[in-house]
């Protein structure tokens, strides 16, 4: 895929300069700069798909959503997440950075416990680099978190790119490791600062069946 996009993309490129020798200078600029845009646009919207396959909603008939749990595990959040799931008998993937993992190996195999589901969140959270990273950093990203995670619960199923920005490298990298890659339906906002009031308003109104709930416990990263 990456490789058909790569090809694609040079012939566009040498297309556009033959039509600036050609004097044609508005359609060049078009198909020259047209598919950076497109490729941009890919890479940075969580929900793109003409890149990377991503899940961003889930099919059902019940009434009920996937709720996911980005950033942990954290000493003071995941015990008390924990907790408040439990008393509501609710399920949650959680999204875990391999590095916090490391720290705190004991909570994830709570949460695996306690029925939960651990999801892929790379190793260091590269939130401002990962689009760009060299192929050698993404596969570090990917499998460091992995040889943290996989002793400590079931293999890992899903991935999630941090704050749902993507790599031109990612679904390869992604394929060839048995990951698929989940963004959201909704965007809770509660790493904005807002107060839980706003938090859950902006949820409810947007909550419906088959939506992915994008939550998070720990600092912010
Ligand atoms: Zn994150």
């Amino acid at each position: 895929m990456a490789r058909r996009t790569l090809i694609t993309l040079l012939a566009l490129k040498a297309l556009a300069l033959t039509l600036a020798w050609f004097g044609h200078w508005a359609a060049a600029a078009v198909v020259f700069f047209g598919p950076d845009l497109w490729i941009l646009y890919n890479l940075l919207v969580p929900s793109a798909q003409g890149l990377c396959r991503n899940f961003t909603r889930f099919e059902t008939d019940r009434s009920e959503i996937w709720l996911t749990i980005d950033d942990g595990p954290d000493p003071d959040d995941t015990p008390r997440i924990l907790e408040l799931l439990d008393r509501h008998q609710a399920r949650a993937t959680f999204f875990l950075i391999g590095r916090r993992a490391q720290r705190h190996p004991a909570l994830v195999t709570e949460i695996v416990r306690r029925g939960h589901e651990v999801g892929h969140h790379t190793h260091t959270h590269p939130a401002g680099s990962f689009w760009c990273a060299s192929p050698a950093r993404l596969g570090r990203e990917l499998d460091e978190a992995t040889q943290v995670l996989t002793p400590l619960g079931p293999p890992l199923r899903w991935f999630r790119p941090p704050v749902g920005i993507k790599h031109f490298l990612l679904p390869h990298a992604l394929a060839v490791r048995g990951l698929q890659c989940v963004t959201w339906t909704i965007r809770s906002g509660d790493c904005l600062s807002r107060s839980p009031e706003t938090v859950q308003a902006n949820v409810l109104r947007q909550l419906h069946p088959g939506a992915i709930l994008l939550m998070h416990g720990g600092p912010s990263v």
